[in-house]
């Protein structure tokens, strides 16, 4: 078996109470702390910047570049935010970090609120679940009697307040302008970028918003000094990161593994495909990226490599479907939840995304054409780069993918007048 397990986030999660500090700090917990305090704010974002590391949320910018974009000096406040709204259809990392090993976290956002020298810092966790919610919140009152959050930390002179909010249970609000619209008090509805909300963000102020796996990246970071990060991962996508793989797989979970291993590297961890099944398709980072194929097993999972075959890495949520899984069902639940989620601000979005539905439930049931096809991919010509937000691009990614590869499914589906599939084969869409 290849062995590509690298724990560094997830070393302390089999810990007995692994979420407790005093679990926590009996493996080097708040180290990373103590030393950033020793050292200037800039020389943190300078290490942080050096160590390579690149945003978990899906996108993959710089972290340290994103905190030295905070301007100095105009007197208005910095924030940090924790984009801990973790909602896109089949990605599950920041959710098992919060539960396992909350102080990873907390930890994270006291370093960097410390480097962009901001006294209030708020992580907004998904409203749907919570026991992260109860679970985080906890971590937090913890290192508040530890004396690690509150005034003078540490002896430092550095004072920090944070907030813990539950959202309402909005996929819209994990876009990071949603989210400040939804934690002012608004509803959750993305801003015109630029500014980004570096310069202008939380009630106007500069502010970094960072993904959950990001921000507990950030100990291990200043505590091992960026050369050792770098020695993980890849030269562009430095470090190790959490895939979650989930489907038609023997071994669902979490694994943590380099930035530039393969899907055939962490199927092997995984047990590979159900027993008697093949590998059919696959989502490299949710149902927002684009569909990929068995041809694509040795594809390098970081940003370049997966770029170059077409699609995104993302959140790298690897949903993997076997031979029993009809497309066209799948993509069209998939649909469903982008019609649902979009949140009406702009026309090809809200609209677009609705006529996706009906054209492929009229697929799905065997009614549609050969012109129904090409409304479909008219339909997602429309939609994509025309709306506000990467919601409206995102729904469009699974159906022109799936239509790239599968288009003889499609077909089938009108010149058998049905579902050419068993619908109770496939355990994932029962
Ligand atoms: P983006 O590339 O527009 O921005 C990424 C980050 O960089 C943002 O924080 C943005 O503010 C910052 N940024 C970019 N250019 C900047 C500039 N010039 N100056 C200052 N800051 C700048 O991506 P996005 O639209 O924020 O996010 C899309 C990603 O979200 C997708 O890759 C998708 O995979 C992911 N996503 C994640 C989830 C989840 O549950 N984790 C859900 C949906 C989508
Ligand atoms: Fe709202 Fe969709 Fe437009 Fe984004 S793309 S602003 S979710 S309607």
């Amino acid at each position: 078996m290849t062995d590509v397990l690298t724990p560094v986030l997830s070393r302390t999660w089999d810990s007995e109470r692994s979420w407790s500090l005093e679990s926590y700090r009996a493996k080097d917990g708040y180290r990373g702390l103590h030393a950033a305090l020793q050292t200037s704010p800039d020389d943190v974002i300078a290490l942080v910047k050096d160590s390579g590391l690149r945003g978990r949320g899906g996108a993959g910018f710089p972290t340290g570049m994103k905190w030295s974009f905070i301007p100095q000096g105009d007197g208005r406040p910095h924030y940090l935010v924790v984009n801990a709204d973790e909602s896109e259809p089949g990605t599950c990392k920041d959710i098992p970090l919060m539960l396992a090993a909350p102080h990873q976290l907390v930890e994270g956002v006291i370093i960097a609120s410390y480097a962009i020298r901001a006294s209030h810092a708020f992580i907004y966790v998904r409203g749907e679940v919570a026991s992260v919610y109860r679970r985080v919140l906890a971590a937090v009152r913890e290192a508040y009697a530890a004396g690690y959050v509150g005034r003078d930390i540490l002896g430092s002179g550095y004072d920090l307040e944070i907030v813990v909010h539950a959202g309402a249970g909005a996929y819209i609000c994990g876009e990071e302008t949603a989210l400040l619209d939804s934690l002012e008090g608004f509803r959750g509805q993305p801003r015109l970028r630029p500014p980004f909300p570096a310069i202008a963000g939380l009630y106007g102020s500069p502010t970094v918003i960072n993904n959950v796996e990001s921000i507990a990246s950030v100990p291990v970071v200043v505590l091992n000094g960026a050369d050792w990060y770098k020695t993980m991962g890849t030269e562009k996508s430095a470090g190790a990161t959490l895939y979650s793989l989930s489907g038609h797989v023997e071994r669902p979970g979490q694994y943590e593994a380099p930035l530039g291993v393969t899907l055939r590297q962490l199927l092997e961890l995984a047990g590979g495909v159900r027993e008697g099944h093949e590998l059919k398709f696959w989502t490299p980072g949710g149902s927002s990226t684009p569909l990929l194929t068995a041809e694509h097993l040795d594809v390098p999972l970081d940003y370049e490599g997966v770029g170059a075959a077409g699609s995104m890495l993302g959140t790298k949520a690897l949903q993997v479907f076997d031979e029993t899984t009809c497309v066209v069902r799948c993509v069209s639940r998939w649909t469903k939840f982008y019609a649902h989620e979009s949140c009406g601000k702009c026309t090809p979005c809200r609209e677009g995304t609705w006529w996706l539905v009906q054209a492929l439930d009229r697929l799905e049931a065997g009614e549609g054409t050969e012109a129904d096809l090409e409304k479909l991919l008219d339909l997602c010509d429309n939609i994509l780069g025309r709306s506000f937000c990467a919601l409206g691009d995102g729904a469009t990614s699974p159906i022109t993918s799936s239509i790239k590869y599968f288009r003889d499914e499609y077909v089938a589906h009108f010149t058998n007048a049905g579902c050419p599939f068993d619908p109770v084969a496939s355990t994932v869409f029962g």
